[in-house]
C-alpha cells in the first residue's frame, strides 16, 4: 500500500497496463451530491426503531450492527433492497413487516425533511451548488472531458430525483447518460448499466473507470475488470477521509483511494500516464 503524500491519494492496487480509459461511470449520492448528506443517520436509526418492536429482538446494540452491517453492504443498490432486507429482518423476529415500498415510502418522507431546505435553497438560488458538491466535483468531471472521456451517472435513489438533483447541482451537461432507480426495480441496476457501457463499445476492462462511495458499485466494476475509485468522503466534514467507508471501499476491491477531488491533477496524472 502507497500513498502519494502530497495528493492524498492512496493506491491499493497498482492499476493493470491499458490503453486510454474512455469512459467514466459515477455513483451520484455521496459521490458528487451531497445533497442527502446524512441519509444513514435516517435510515439506520428507522431500521432499528422498527426492529426494537418485533416480539424476538436482541438488545439494542446487536440490532444496531446489525442493521449498520446491512445498510452498509447495500449501498449503492437501490433502496428498495435496503428496504425488502429490512421487512426479511422483521419477519426472522416474529414480526409483521409492512411491504418493504411502504417502509422506503416512510424513510423518504423522513429524509426529505432533513434535507428540504437544501433542494429549496438550490432552487431558489439562495444556496449555491458548490455547498452540496463533493470538493472538487467539477474539476474531475472537466478533467475527464478534456481527455475525450465519457461519463455516466448511475445511482440507486429514484431516477425522478436524480435527475432534479443533477439539475439543481449543474452537473446535467457532464454526462451522455443519467440513471436512478426505477419501479421496476428487477430491470435496473448499476451493474446493468456498466455491462452495457462496456459491450455497446467494446471495452476492455481498463477502459472503463467508476467513481463511487458504495459497495455495490465498486464491487461490479472490478466484476467487468474495470478501475475503481473509491471515494471515502467525510461528507460532514467535506475534509479528510472517513475511515469506515475506506475500509468498506477497500474490501470491496478499490484500487484507488481519494478523500474527495481536490485530488483531481494527480488523479488524472495517474488515469493518463504520459506515453
Ligand atoms: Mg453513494
Amino acid at each position: 500500500m502507497k500513498i502519494i503524500e502530497e495528493s492524498r491519494i492512496e493506491i491499493i492496487h497498482q492499476l493493470p497496463e491499458r490503453e486510454a480509459v474512455r469512459y467514466a461511470l459515477f455513483d451520484f449520492d455521496g459521490t458528487l451530491s451531497l445533497i442527502r448528506e446524512g441519509w444513514q443517520a435516517i435510515m439506520i436509526p428507522m431500521m432499528i426503531e422498527i426492529l426494537m418492536q418485533t416480539p424476538d429482538h436482541e438488545d439494542k446494540e446487536t440490532i444496531t450492527a446489525i442493521v449498520r452491517d446491512f445498510v452498509t453492504r447495500l449501498t449503492g443498490k437501490q433502496t428498495i433492497f435496503q428496504m425488502i432486507q429490512l421487512a426479511e429482518e422483521v419477519k426472522k423476529r416474529r414480526g409483521n413487516a409492512e411491504d418493504p415500498l411502504t417502509y422506503k415510502d416512510e424513510y423518504h418522507e423522513r429524509l426529505l425533511k432533513r434535507i428540504q431546505y437544501r433542494l429549496d435553497g438550490l432552487r431558489s438560488q439562495h444556496i449555491h451548488p458548490e455547498d452540496f458538491l463533493v470538493p472538487g466535483a467539477i474539476s474531475i468531471l472537466e478533467g475527464l472531458q478534456s481527455h475525450g472521456v465519457k461519463c455516466y451517472l448511475a445511482s440507486g435513489t429514484d431516477e425522478k430525483y436524480v435527475l432534479d438533483e443533477a439539475e439543481l447541482l449543474h452537473l446535467t451537461p457532464y454526462f451522455t447518460g443519467i440513471y436512478g432507480a426505477q419501479d421496476d426495480y428487477v430491470n435496473f441496476s448499476k451493474k446493468m448499466v456498466i455491462q452495457r457501457i462496456i459491450t455497446e463499445n467494446h471495452l476492455s476492462g481498463p477502459e472503463f473507470v467508476a467513481f463511487g462511495d458504495g459497495f455495490v458499485e465498486i464491487e461490479d466494476t472490478k466484476s467487468v475488470n474495470g478501475i475503481a475509485i473509491g471515494v471515502a468522503t467525510n461528507e460532514a466534514d467535506r475534509e479528510g477521509i472517513d475511515e469506515w467507508k475506506r475500509s468498506r471501499l477497500i474490501q470491496a476491491g478499490a484500487d484507488l483511494i481519494i478523500p474527495d477531488f481536490r485530488v483531481t491533477e494527480s488523479l488524472l496524472q495517474i488515469l493518463f500516464p504520459a506515453k
